[in-house]
C-alpha cells in the first residue's frame, strides 16, 4: 500500500534513482505519484495523477540532484487527484507517507486555528503541517518528530525533507513499512528492498517508534529518544525476479511456477519419507484447537487449512478475517495455536491479530513469503512459504504455496498422532512427487480456459459452488474473477443455494461447479443438477472419472486425481487461468488491477 522511496548520495542522479525506485514499488499503489528533490539549495516537487508514466512525461530525468523523495499513492484519505497526491509541502517541511493519521481532523481543526490553510483532503497534508507547527518553536527536526509522534494516532512510515537541512532525510515509522537501504557514499529510504536492489541489496529493517536522520554517509536511528544499535542485513536476490520470462503477464508467469513453487515449499520437510517434517516442524499435537486468522485468499488458502487439519490432523480449526477479529472478543483458550498467514509479512490486520493473540499469551505461528517481514519477526514460530516474490497483485502463487504449507501441517499432525496408515503415507509420497508433472498437465489446457473465458467474458454475474474443500476453492475462484476481470461473481456452498440465493438463477446465468471432494459429491452434482434445471450454463470442473450424464451439465473440465491433502493444488490451477483469461477477454490491467494494492499496509 503506497511506495516510498528516498536517496541520499554524492551522486547528482537522484531524480533517476527515485523514479526507477518508484516503478519498482508501483505495485504498492498506482492512483498517482510525486517526487521532490534539492536542486541549487531549492525544493522542487513533481506530481501527476494516474500512472507513475504521467509523471515521467513531466520531468526531466537528468535533472541534478543528490537528495529526494519520492511516492507512490494508493489513495486513503481524499481522491487520487494530483493536489493529493504526495509530496506534500507545508512551510518548511516536504514529507511522504504510507498509512494512515487516524487523528488527523482533530490536528487539523488545531491547526487551523493557528492559521493554516489545506490545499489537500489528506491526513498526510495535516501530518507536515504538524511537523511545520513545532518546528516554528523547536529548531530540531528530530525533536520534532518525536513530539509529533507523540500526537499522532495511526499507522505512517514517514520520508521527511526540511528546506533547512539540505543534506538530511529524516524518516519515522510505526506500524507501515521501511527499510534504510545502506550504500557506498549513498543511503536511501524504500517500502521494500526490492525497489533499491540495483543499487544496494544491504539493508536495516525499522522497528515501530523508530526515527532517524540519514545522510550520504551516517545513519542515525532513535528510538524513545536513544539512539540505537541496527544489524545491516543482506537481502538475497533472485535476478529472475523482474523478468516475465516470455509471458504477457506476470501473473501469467507466476501460475505457471506453482510446481516449482510446490516442489520448493514441500522438498525442506518431505522428499523419499516424512522424517524431514518431523525434524524441521515445531511440535502442533499439545494444541487443542487451531484458530487461522488472515486476509483476503490467505484467508481462502485457510479455509482449504481448516479442511485439511481437521480431517487429517484431527484438530479443531477456525478461521477468522483478521480485520473482524482484532476489534471482536477473541475467546481464544490458552491451549489454542494462533496461524497467521500473510504473503508480505506486512499485512496490517494480521499483524494487529498476530499481536492480539500474544498479548493473550497464545503460541503463535507466522505463515510468511518474504523473510525478515514484521509478522516474521513478531511471530512466535515462522513456517516460510517458498513461492519467491510475486509481482503481479493478485496472488497464484503465493496462495497454492500457503495452501501446501498447510496441508504439511495436517500431515505432520496425522502422522505424529499416528493417524494414517504405512500405506496411505506412500501413497502420499508419490502424489507428492507426480504433483508438479500433473500441474503442468493442467497448465497445457491454455486453449480450453480461453474457450471457456469467451463465454464467461459477457456475463455480469457469475456463481461458484463447491462444498467443503470445494467450497473453499470456490471462494478463491471468485475473488481472482473479482479481482482481476471486474465481473461479479459470487461463491456459494452449494447446499445454500436453495436458501434464496438459488432465486438469482436464470436462463443463461453461468454457474462453476467444483466437485473434487468424494465424501459431498453427490450432493453437490444434485445442486449442480437443480441449477441446471433452472437454465443455468454450468461448467462442472471435476476429479472424477463419473457418471453424470452429459445433459446434466453444459461443458466438464476434468481436472487430474491425487490425494485429497493435494488436490487443492490442481483444482485452483483451472479457477485461476479462466479468471486470467476472462480479464485479458476484457482487456483490464492484469497484474494491477484498479484500486487494488499489494502489500496492504493499512487497516
Ligand atoms: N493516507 C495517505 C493518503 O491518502 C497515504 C496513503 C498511502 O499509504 O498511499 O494520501
Amino acid at each position: 500500500m503506497c511506495g516510498i522511496i528516498g536517496y541520499v548520495g554524492k551522486n547528482n542522479n537522484c531524480v533517476r534513482v527515485l523514479i526507477d525506485g518508484l516503478e519498482k514499488l508501483e505495485y504498492r499503489g498506482y492512483d498517482s505519484a510525486g517526487i521532490a528533490y534539492f536542486n541549487d539549495g531549492k525544493i522542487n516537487i513533481f506530481k501527476e495523477n494516474g500512472k507513475l508514466e504521467n509523471l515521467k512525461n513531466k520531468i526531466d530525468l537528468s535533472s541534478s540532484s543528490n537528495i529526494g523523495i519520492g511516492h507512490t499513492r494508493w489513495a486513503t484519505h481524499g481522491k487520487p487527484k494530483k493536489e493529493n497526491s504526495h509530496p506534500h509541502q507545508v512551510g518548511k517541511f516536504t514529507i511522504v507517507h504510507n498509512g494512515i493519521i487516524e487523528n488527523y481532523g482533530e490536528i487539523k481543526t488545531d491547526l487551523e486555528k493557528k492559521g493554516y490553510v489545506f490545499k489537500s483532503n489528506t491526513d498526510t497534508e495535516v501530518l507536515c503541517a504538524l511537523f511545520d507547527y513545532l518546528y516554528k518553536s523547536c529548531k530540531d527536526v528530530l525533536k520534532v518528530i518525536k513530539k509529533a509522534s507523540e500526537i499522532i494516532k495511526g499507522s505512517y512510515a514517514v520520508g521527511i525533507l526540511c528546506d533547512d537541512k539540505k543534506d538530511k532525510i529524516y524518516v519515522i515509522k510505526n506500524k507501515s513499512p521501511l527499510i534504510i537501504g545502506v550504500g557506498k557514499d549513498e543511503n536511501f529510504i524504500a517500502s521494500d528492498v526490492p525497489a533499491i536492489l540495483d543499487k544496494t541489496n544491504y539493508y536495516i529493517s525499522l522497528e515501530d517508534n523508530d526515527y532517524g536522520v540519514i545522510t550520504k554517509d551516517e545513519i542515525k536511528i532513535y528510538n524513545n529518544e536513544k539512539l540505537k544499535n541496527y544489524d545491516v542485513e543482506k537481502f538475497e536476490f533472485d535476478a529472475d525476479l523482474m523478468d516475465k520470462k516470455g509471458y504477457q503477464h506476470y501473473m501469467l508467469k507466476e501460475i505457471h511456477e506453482q510446481p516449482d513453487v510446490f516442489k520448493k515449499t514441500v522438498n525442506d520437510y518431505v522428499n523419499t519419507s516424512l522424517d524431514g517434517l518431523i525434524k524441521k516442524m515445531p511440535d502442533f499435537t499439545k494444541y487443542n484447537k487451531i484458530r487461522i486468522v488472515a486476509c483476503g485468499s490467505a484467508t481462502h488458502a485457510a479455509l482449504v487449512g481448516k479442511q485439511m487439519l481437521e480431517e487429517y490432523g484431527n484438530v479443531k480449526t477456525d478461521v477468522e478475517t483478521a480485520s473482524e477479529f482484532r476489534y471482536s472478543k477473541p475467546f481464544l483458550n490458552k491451549d489454542e495455536l494462533v496461524i497467521v498467514i500473510s504473503q508480505s509479512g506486512e499485512t496490517a490486520d494480521t499483524l494487529e491479530a498476530l499481536k492480539l493473540a500474544k498479548d493473550n499469551g497464545n503460541d503463535t505461528l507466522g505463515i510468511i513469503n518474504s523473510k525478515g517481514s514484521s509478522i516474521a519477526r513478531c511471530a512466535d514460530m515462522v513456517l516460510y512459504t517458498k513461492a519467491g516474490k510475486e509481482i503481479a497483485v493478485a496472488t497464484t502463487k503465493a496462495y497454492s504455496a500457503q495452501v501446501a504449507m498447510l496441508s504439511l501441517i495436517a500431515l505432520n499432525l496425522s502422522y505424529k498422532k499416528d493417524l494414517i496408515s504405512t500405506h496411505e503415507i506412500k501413497e502420499i509420497l508419490n502424489s507428492i512427487r507426480t504433483l508438479p508433472s500433473q500441474m503442468q498437465e493442467l497448465l497445457s489446457n491454455e486453449g480450453e480456459y480461453k474457450t471457456i473465458a469467451e463465454k464467461l467474458a459477457s456475463h455480469n454475474d457469475i456463481f461458484f459452488i463447491g462444498r467443503k474443500v470445494d467450497y473453499a476453492l470456490a471462494q478463491e475462484g471468485s475473488l481472482k474473477l473479482k479481482e482481476i476481470s471486474y465481473t461479479h461473481s459470487d461463491a456459494y456452498a452449494a447446499g445454500e443455494l436453495k436458501h434464496g440465493t438459488i432465486s438469482l438463477i436464470d436462463e443463461k446465468t453461468p454457474v462453476i461447479a467444483i466437485v473434487t471432494d468424494e465424501s459431498v459429491a453427490a450432493k453437490t452434482i444434485s445442486n449442480m443438477i437443480e441449477v441446471k434445471s433452472r437454465g443455468a450454463d454450468v461448467l462442472y470442473i471435476t476429479n472424477r472419472l463419473d457418471d453424470v450424464e452429459d445433459g446434466l451439465y453444459d461443458k466438464k473440465l476434468v481436472i487430474p486425481l491425487t490425494h485429497k491433502l493435494f488436490q487443492p493444488l490442481l483444482t485452483i490451477i483451472p479457477l485461476q487461468m479462466i479468471a486470467y483469461e476472462v480479464a485479458k477477454i476484457k482487456g483490464c490491467n492484469i497484474d494491477k488491477p484498479k484500486n487494488l494494492a499489494k502489500s496492504v499496509t493499512v487497516e
